[in-house]
């Protein structure tokens, strides 16, 4: 049963004074007015005395940590004490609640993958999730308490804070993480509080510059030719007469020669796209590699026209478990490169052989090689060591670019080797998972 506050008094004093009465009336009775007088008087003193201890406990208890059991009493204290003691195993449970739905909040926070800050008045730090810490250099175990700008210190974010037009959010390098580029938004809340939330967009901005250089690069190849073409029509236009059969002829095979290599860079940037948007490559279609290496040695040979003297070295057939059209065109490309970049004269040597490893396609040649420096860049789009002579032998700057995905899509790897001047190696290592029964047979056979 619960007695409000205000009953104890009246409880209390009835319960009392009942007791005194029927003291005072029994000791009266029995031995006298005198010692009933000094029976009440010292039943008084131990009332004094119970209701004294007792508040003696209350004062003790309410210094101990919350949660701690109420003391134990008699009488009106009992109420008293169980009323307290319900209210405040009520005041902890609350608080439990509480400080658990924090921590998980906190959790969240520090799990989430953008960074967060949480500012109180006067932009002063009262939280910072880890991701928080990372972007902007902060240490939650100094810097709560410390106004944000006095430790974020670029003028930018310094201004977009201070301008509070949070509408559109604010990019800036990280003064802490070279080359770490950060998307920042606030969002203002409550009194004067702000919660400050930052992303890396790195990624994002690179992916960005790489689409704009991408644009830049395919509208330069195409309009160098387009120019060259609508040059020389211009010009017969106007002039028709003036030109001999022969100039006629000469400029149309000009004219050609320009719209093929708009044609060839049209084709490649279309396969390079298809490959960019497709599933991995299949690992149904079975691909015989003695098959293949045949038909891109004799494509090699076609195209070298006896300038140079082309290879084939074929160590135990194999097959490949993957796509015969994107493992010809990444063959194909690796050894038209090696003839298109080796002077006449050269030596071209293509070979496939397998160990317990898996499968290796080799492309190696006596031309012109490459400096260590253009190495790690060769398979961007675009990219060539030399403009003039990549455009000389038709190429298009797409083709490593184009046999870089072919394998990444095979799960192989392109390795290269070159010193300039004296040739180049370029080796595809296919995973033995890449690698059909007739491969494995054969690797079989060689190790015993
Ligand atoms: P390209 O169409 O210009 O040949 P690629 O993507 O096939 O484009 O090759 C990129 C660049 O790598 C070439 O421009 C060339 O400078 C260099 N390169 C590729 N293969 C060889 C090689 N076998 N020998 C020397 N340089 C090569």
């Amino acid at each position: 049963m619960t007695i409000r506050p205000v009953r104890y008094i009246w409880v209390g004093v009835l319960a009392t004074l009942a007791f005194l009465v029927l003291l005072g009336g029994t000791v009266a009775a029995l031995a006298g007015l005198q010692a009933a007088l000094i029976a009440v008087l010292f039943a008084m003193l131990l009332v004094g005395w119970h209701h004294l201890h007792n508040l003696q406990k209350l004062a003790l208890w309410t210094r101990e940590p919350i949660g701690t059991p109420v003391p134990r009493a008699l009488g009106v204290w009992e109420l008293v004490f169980a009323d307290l003691g319900r209210r405040s195993r009520l005041a902890y449970d609350m608080r439990e609640r509480l400080s658990a739905a924090l921590e998980r909040f906190r959790d969240a926070s520090q799990a989430m993958p953008d960074g967060v800050l949480y500012l109180s008045e006067h932009d002063v730090i009262e939280w910072v999730n880890r991701k928080a810490e990372q972007h902007f250099g902060l240490d939650h175990a100094t810097d709560l308490g410390v106004p944000v700008t006095n430790l974020v210190r670029q003028p930018e974010f310094v201004h977009y804070l201070a301008a509070g037009h949070y509408v559109e959010p604010l990019v800036m390098l990280s003064a802490r993480r070279k080359g770490l580029t950060l998307l920042v938004q606030v969002i203002p809340f409550g009194d004067d509080q702000k919660m400050v939330v930052s992303r890396d967009i790195t990624q994002l901005e690179k992916l960005e510059t790489m689409r704009r250089d991408f644009v830049a690069n395919v509208s330069h190849e195409l309009r160098t030719p387009l120019t060259v073409v609508s040059g020389f029509l211009e010009t017969l236009m106007d002039g028709w007469d003036d030109f001999s059969r022969e100039d006629v002829a000469r400029f149309l095979k000009l004219a050609h020669d320009q719209s093929t290599r708009m044609q060839r860079l049209i084709e490649d940037l279309l396969t390079l796209s298809a490959l960019e948007t497709g599933a991995p490559a299949p690992a149904e279609e079975r691909v015989d590699v003695a098959g293949l290496m045949r038909e891109v040695f004799q494509q090699t040979d076609l195209l070298s026209a006896g300038r140079h003297e082309v290879v084939l070295a074929l160590d135990g057939d194999g097959v490949l478990l993957g796509s015969q059209k994107e493992l010809h065109s990444a063959f194909a490309n690796l050894a038209s490169n090696a003839v298109r970049y080796t002077p006449a004269g050269g030596k071209v040597r293509l070979s496939w052989r397998c160990d317990e490893e898996g499968g290796e396609f080799a492309v190696e040649d006596t031309g012109i090689g490459i400096e260590p420096q253009h190495l790690p860049r060769l398979t961007e789009r675009f990219y060539r060591v030399d403009l003039g002579r990549s455009r000389e032998t038709g190429g298009t700057g797409l083709g490593l670019a184009i046999v870089k995905h072919i394998l990444t899509r095979h799960q192989a790897e392109l390795k290269v080797h070159s010193t300039p001047g004296q040739g180049s190696r370029f080796s595809v290592r296919f995973p033995r998972a890449r690698l059909a029964a007739p491969a494995l047979q054969a690797i079989g056979s060689k190790l015993t």
